[in-house]
């Protein structure tokens, strides 16, 4: 699988790490879009597209974040996570992933071409 086409568009939030957004055509039939640019501490990294994981409050069915512990509309405490100690570790388990690659190798692969289409558009849009 190739990756045929990158859109990047550039995210200018001073006070926010997210640098772009990145859409990704492979083999020129399949697109995935919202993938991330984000500043890390060792440099650029790419985030999959995700969605924030809920969970409804039995009292109210208001949609709380997974880390909450409270009812965020209604108040009622919500039940324990199952593994709250894994949560604790692992604060991306909020999100899942909608969309991501299955092997370490094509991971990298799709990390160093979007980068370097940022890099490209980066460049390109700082000379005007
Ligand atoms: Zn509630």
């Amino acid at each position: 699988m190739q990756i045929t086409e990158t859109r990047i568009s550039l995210v200018s939030r001073s006070n926010s790490r997210l640098r772009a957004y990145a859409s990704v055509t492979f083999d020129d039939v399949f697109v995935v879009r919202d993938i991330r640019i984000i500043e890390g501490k060792r440099g650029l990294f790419v985030a999959m597209p995700s969605k924030k994981m809920q969970r409804n409050c039995l009292q109210c069915g208001f949609k709380n974040a997974v880390t909450n512990k409270f009812c965020g509309s209604c108040g009622t405490k919500l039940d324990p996570l199952e593994k709250p100690e894994e949560m604790q570790d692992a604060p991306s388990q909020q999100h899942r992933d909608l969309a991501h690659p299955i092997k370490t190798e094509f991971r990298d692969y799709i990390q160093e071409k979007v980068i370097e289409e940022y890099k490209n558009k980066e460049a390109s849009e700082s000379k005007q």
